[in-house]
């Protein structure tokens, strides 16, 4: 086949998309140049404005448009007002905890994890955790990373950062598989490590 740069471009982009090879990217590619109309122009116009509009907020991490001003007593785009914050890895995570419909309260999306070799803290969204549980009157923060090396290390390292507040901090049950993480979760298995979350037994809700 002529190698065509516009096309083996777009291929390397699409396969690194998660669960994506470059041979599904292949299939991908044509199926968008056979429809350029239908497919190529509104994706484009669509992929510039989420560019354009999209970012993570600073404060609690989670996806937000650019229009939206979080602040640390209104963080959340939710009217609610709870008294929970769950922290986890990533926005995917918090998908898969609301989907599962086991928890109401805030998030905090951290944004990975520390790296076993000790590095990345900074850029963790570790300090405006702090800040939102002071501000926001936190009472309990429950720590949702993964059953991983790295969640467990950082879990710590949270619990850590948090000690001097008067607040309960409690952890998912130890029923998460080891090497678990959140998102791939079912929802049963989601449903008793919140339940069983250690540190909190009288109000676990
Ligand atoms: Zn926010």
């Amino acid at each position: 086949m002529q190698k065509i740069d516009e096309i083996e471009n777009l291929v390397k982009i699409i396969s690194k998309l998660p669960g994506l090879g470059p041979k599904s990217a292949k299939r991908i590619v044509l199926k968008l140049i056979n429809n350029r109309e239908e497919l190529i122009k509104p994706m484009a116009k669509v992929l510039a404005d989420v560019y354009r509009n999209i970012s993570r907020c600073k404060i609690c991490g989670t996806l937000k448009s650019n229009s939206i001003e979080c602040s640390y007593s209104s963080c959340e785009m939710i009217d609610n007002k709870y008294d929970k914050i769950c922290v986890v890895e990533n926005i995917s995570d918090q998908w898969s905890i609301e989907s599962s419909n086991i928890y109401k309260g805030y998030f905090h999306i951290l944004g990975g994890t520390i790296s076993s070799a000790g590095q990345n803290k900074e850029d963790l969204l570790v300090s405006s955790l702090v800040e939102r549980v002071k501000k926001d009157s936190i009472k309990e923060v429950i720590l949702a990373t993964s059953a991983t090396v790295e969640g467990q290390t950082t879990a710590y390292y949270i619990q850590d950062s948090l000690k001097n507040l008067d607040i309960k901090i409690s952890k998912l049950a130890q029923g998460l598989p080891v090497g678990g993480e959140i998102e791939s979760l079912d929802d049963g298995t989601l449903y008793s490590a919140f339940k069983n979350r250690t540190g909190l037994e009288e109000d676990s809700d």
